[in-house]
């Protein structure tokens, strides 16, 4: 990682289709089709809607053979119809879907955690993709390691590197290089560790693919945006990333403005900065660098903190260089930037961007956004959220939402809106909700209460990680879920 400049990490080239990712090629945005993917006209009309947003590359799960096969008639449809779009399957479980679809698509997804590879399986699929010039990407998610990683390494940034180290050195063995490689995580620290970790353990054996970022269940709305911008942002800001994906629990297409203005922030980065102590930087463990215990907003400033200002086109670069440099190691700093545009969604997401990364790593105590076109109660807003997407900080209630796919059983972005209404006052309740019983209860890790569809209709509730009621009607599901929180006591009126 380079300390003092902006300079991206040099990968080799993977070929999807006719999109060229990693290598000298621009970060490449992506989403992920909500459709029944069996359904072809509606998977391939949603798939024409993400690309005309923007994005080359559109990915689909494929969970069973009938989803495996849809890719014979969605691949002819699109291409007929004049896209070129990447298509890619995401698989789960089952080996033998990976090798249907590896037949028409241009890149398989699969998640170390929870694909069975005994027997040979990733190496008969590594030869069937290398055949047909498919693509490879090693997926691995916080919430779904495989039990003997999470029995050697628990559940942690290093358990998840452990896990794609071992799929990239079966690629290698194969001598098989079209491959990519992700670490997702709804924990934005979690995830930028995981991310700075496997760099280095790639580097450490000389390994170059390109990686695939992403925050998994952001959840929607300004809250979904700037935690999807913290976490990205963080990595891009030390080019870390060939291509990206924003989920949020919104229409797909909706992903693509916002992942292209996150590419567009970081393409131009100059500015060097000479930093005095880079030993004194722990990219890959938090700490807290002053003894503030909890980071402020612009409102709460005093004359205990510093505020420093970033004029340049390298504002995390450079405040990250200001703050290593400072002579007293436990001064509070606030870091401070202007931004101009007109659109608050805008100034949030390329805020976010910027600071989140001095957040996330424990060198900021506060964060200003100099935006007086606004108001001072909304900024403040922004920055709160800002501070909660980087975990310094919690103000709202959290939404551990995922973006939905091919498998969710209701319509979860309703759903999410009315959960969202009669429980936003909770502040500090960490609230999952997940489309499917499969990678739902798995996916939406330390929430303290969860709604997950069971099957068609029916809603499974959580406390924790325990199931409290199973398959009830999904008119019923949240009442109930308001009455588990009222017994466990985290209920308030509001
Ligand atoms: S948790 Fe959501 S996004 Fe993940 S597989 Fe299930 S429905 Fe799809």
């Amino acid at each position: 990682m380079n300390l003092s400049k902006f300079s991206r990490r040099q990968t080799i080239e993977v070929q999807i289709g006719t999109t060229k990712i990693g290598g000298k090629n621009p970060i490449a945005v992506q989403s992920m089709t909500n459709t029944a993917t069996a359904d072809v006209a509606a998977s391939v009309a949603q798939i024409e809607r993400i690309a005309d947003a923007g994005a080359p590359i559109v990915r689909l799960t494929a969970q069973g053979k009938a989803e495996g096969e849809a890719f014979a008639s969605i691949m002819p449809q699109l291409r007929g119809e004049g896209y070129n779009t990447a298509i890619v399957a995401d698989i789960h479980f089952v080996p033998q879907i990976a090798s249907i679809a590896a037949d028409y698509v241009d890149k398989v997804r699969i998640n170390p955690g929870n694909y069975r590879t005994d027997g040979g399986e990733l190496e008969a699929l590594i030869e069937k993709c290398r055949k047909r010039g498919v693509a490879l990407r090693i997926g691995v998610n916080h919430g779904s390691l495989a039990r003997h990683i999470v029995d050697t390494h628990g559940d942690t940034p290093q358990g998840m590197v452990a896990s794609a180290m071992e799929f990239l050195r079966r690629c290698r063995d194969c001598n098989f290089d079209q491959v990519v490689v992700s670490m997702k995580s709804s924990n934005t620290r979690v995830m930028v560790h995981a991310y700075r970790l496997l760099v280095e353990a790639m580097e450490g054996e000389d390994m170059h693919y390109p990686i695939h970022l992403g925050v998994t269940e952001a959840g929607n709305g300004i809250e979904g945006r700037i935690k999807s911008a913290v976490g990205i942002g963080a990595l891009l800001a030390d080019g870390i990333g060939d291509t990206i994906r924003v989920s949020l629990t919104e229409a797909p297409e909706n992903e693509i403005p916002v992942a292209r203005m996150l590419v567009e922030h970081f393409s131009a980065r100059s500015g060097e900065f000479t930093v005095l102590h880079p030993e004194r930087y722990s990219p890959t463990e938090y700490r807290r660098r002053s003894d503030i215990q909890t980071p402020i907003v612009h409102s709460e400033i005093s004359d205990e903190f510093m505020v420093i200002d970033a004029l340049s086109q390298n504002p995390t670069t450079e405040w990250r260089a200001a703050i290593l440099n400072l002579e007293n190691q436990k001064q509070p700093v606030v870091i401070r930037r202007r931004y101009t545009d007109s659109d608050l969604t805008t100034v949030a997401i390329k805020a976010a961007a910027d600071m989140g990364q001095l957040l996330l790593d424990g060198l900021a105590d506060g964060v200003w956004i100099d935006a007086p076109q606004f108001s001072s109660e909304d900024i403040e807003q922004i920055e709160l959220h800002i501070l909660q997407a980087s975990r310094v900080r919690i103000s709202h209630t959290e939404y551990i939402a995922c973006p939905s796919c091919g498998r969710t059983l209701y319509d979860i972005e309703g759903t999410l809106a009315q959960i969202k209404q009669r429980t936003s006052h909770l502040k500090g309740l960490k609230i999952g909700v997940m489309g499917c019983i499969v990678n739902g209860p798995g996916e939406m890790a330390d929430a303290d209460y969860g709604y997950v569809g069971a099957a068609a209709g029916k809603i499974t509730l959580y406390k924790g990680r325990e199931v409290v009621e199973r398959n009830i009607p999904q008119e019923q599901a949240l009442d109930r879920l308001i009455e588990i929180i009222k017994q466990n006591g985290d209920w308030i009126e509001c």
